[in-house]
Formats: structure tokens, sequence, C-alpha cells
């Protein structure tokens, strides 16, 4: 079943939330070794793609394939390499910090270990009041108090919540706690980095469902990044698949799940568990590790693990081109339906 999508209208009529454009982002190292060599890893190269408002968005990929650093860099915790990020037709990646600062209450995020992220000291009222103080948004304490009420209810604590500490709560409700301080700032988009993987399986769920209902609630776009294809399959609108720092297919999810074309996510998906293990499916694992992203193989990045390689694969980048309605593929031996290239120059 496809999660509720908050006003087509809106998806129809409004441009995208956010485009990335172009995303370039590169780290400085040194080479191991006594006299190491400077190098670059290549985290994040030439990475499109757009979320309209009330929209989820998953990118998915195995571990260092950049897709945290993507989450990173639209928040401006990096410097960018090159390209671009558009938040509501402003560019954000080159804005002063006082330009920033109102788009910054937009675009909210929920990380992995919401312990981490909450500070043990404070209560949980004072974390929620944080970034309402911060904003300017309540006009005076009854309206702070009442938006703190508020912000429990959404998330499901109590209101007595608001006087205890952190550590008092377990995982999934330091979690809950986390989205509502993300709720705080009346975001358009919050972005999910792997914000229920260390949860477990039934909280994860009950996580799930409840951004789910807060999208539905207030018309939030999600940026929900995790390697959990079976989560990303219940929440999302469309799919984007990374792999060595590059998007290699992404599209709508019924397409994405039901009509893979690229043998990275063929084989992704082919180790998603499925709810009935009798059900005839053939596993597709792939040879060897993920190469490093100090040294990134030439051509298309999968050549060295694909299993249909061919030896254009080895000198030639594929291109993400269209396959099919808002489905775009990289990959020499991809059925294409047209030649309009996804890059945008
Ligand atoms: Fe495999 Fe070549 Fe396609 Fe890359 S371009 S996924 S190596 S067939």
């Amino acid at each position: 079943m496809s999660p509720p999508v908050i006003s087509r209208k809106m998806f129809d009529m409004a441009g995208p939330l956010l485009s990335v454009v172009n995303l370039t982002q590169h780290f400085d190292a040194r080479t191991k070794g006594l006299f190491g060599s400077r190098a670059k890893i290549h985290a994040v190269d030439d990475v499109s793609f757009e979320i309209s408002p009330g929209e989820t968005l998953s990118i998915v990929g195995e571990s260092g394939c950049g897709k945290s650093t993507i989450a990173r860099a639209i928040l401006r915790l990096t410097k960018i390499t090159s390209g671009q990020i558009v938040l509501d037709g402003v560019r954000i990646d080159d804005a002063s910090v006082g330009a920033l600062r109102p788009k910054r209450r937009r675009m909210q995020v929920v990380f992995q270990d919401p312990f981490s992220s909450l500070n043990p000291r404070m209560k949980v009222g004072q974390i929620l009041a944080e970034p309402i103080r911060n904003f300017g948004l309540a006009k005076d304490r009854k309206d702070m108090k009442a938006r703190i009420l508020r912000l429990l209810d959404a998330v499901k604590l109590p209101a007595g919540a608001a006087d205890r500490l952190p550590h008092e709560f377990s995982g999934g409700q330091r979690q809950r706690i986390g989205i509502a301080r993300a709720l705080a700032t009346e975001p358009d988009l919050i972005i999910c980095d792997e914000a229920v993987s260390a949860l477990d399986v039934s909280v994860k769920a009950q996580i799930v469902n409840l951004l789910q209902d807060l999208q539905a609630e207030f018309g939030l776009a999600l940026l929900f990044i995790s390697h959990d294809l079976a989560i990303v399959e219940h929440l999302t609108h469309r799919v984007a698949v990374m792999y060595l720092g590059k998007i290699v297919e992404i599209g709508p999810k019924a397409s994405i799940f039901q009509g893979a074309q690229h043998p990275y996510t063929q084989a992704l998906l082919s180790a998603v568990p499925v709810p009935d293990p009798e059900a005839p499916r053939q596993r597709r694992i792939l040879k060897g590790d993920v190469p490093s992203p100090l040294n990134p193989p030439s051509g298309c990045r999968f050549h060295t693990r694909c299993p249909v390689a061919i030896d254009r694969c080895k000198a030639e980048i594929p291109e993400l081109l269209p396959s099919g309605s808002g489905h775009y593929v990289a990959c020499h031996l991809a059925p294409q339906n047209g030649s309009q290239s996804l890059r945008q120059n």
C-alpha cells in the first residue's frame, strides 16, 4: 500500500521544495603509511534530485555510499565541492549565515542516535523550547508552553514528559523527542538520517507510522536516508539508489521495487526479507567489496562487482537516462525510452 500523499494538487502545482543539482562532495585525505600522500575521497559525485512538498524521497545504499554526506551537505554541515542546493527557489549552498537562517527553520533533521543528539542535562520541555526560542516563534510564555504541549501530543508523548530528562525514556521515546524537536520550527522538510536504524523492529514500525501520520498532518516532505529497503518500501513515494557516491537508479516506489533495472538495485532488492519464506526468489549475491572512494573504478563504478558488465563499462561512465515514467537508470544495458539525460548542466 502506498503512503498517503498530502495534496496531489500541491504536487502538481508547486515546484520542487528542494533541488539538489550536480552535487559533488570530495574530502581531502592522506593515504596510509609514513609518507602517505594527499588524496581525495570521492564521497558524492554529480548527484541530482528533487523533492516535492509533502513527498517522501528515500536514498538507499550500502554504508559509505554517500547518502549521509548528501544529508550533511543539504544541512550545510559541510562546504560542498560543487553543484547547487536550492530550497524553495533560493540557493542555500552559498547563502550567507543571515540569509540561511530563515531557511534553516524550514529544514530540520532527525539523526540515528537520539540520545547523543539530546542534551542529557536538559529537560525535554527545555529541549523543545530551544528551537522555538531561537527562531522567535512563541508570542509569550503561555504560547511557548502551548507549543511544547502540542509537540508532545503530536509525537504521542504525555504532557508530563516535558519535566523529565532524556535518560528517563526508552530508545523509541527518545526518537519521538527528536522528532518533536525537529517539528518545533514548523519545517517543510525533515531529513531522517538512518532515524529508525537503531530501533527494535516493533519500535521501528511505530516510529515509521508516526512519521507518516505527521507527514499527513503537517504536509511535510521527508528525505529518508536508510539502508533498510523493507522500511523504505513501507513509507516512501520515490527511491534513489546510490552506489559509491553516485545515484545509479531513481524512480517511483512501484517502478523501483517491481521493475528495478540496475543490477545493483536488483541485488539489493533480492536481499530484502519477504513475508513468505517459501515464495520463490533468487538471491543475487554480489562478489567482492565496495571499492574505496579514494580511488573509485573507472567507467561505471559498479563494474568491478557487476555480474553482467561488458568492456564498455570499464571505460565509459553511464549517464542517468530515462527508462520509464519518472524512472532513471545509469547502466549501459538498461532499456531507455528517450535520449534526455537527468543530468543538469
Ligand atoms: Fe553493470 Fe555495466 Fe550496467 Fe555498470 S553499466 S551496471 S557495469 S552493465
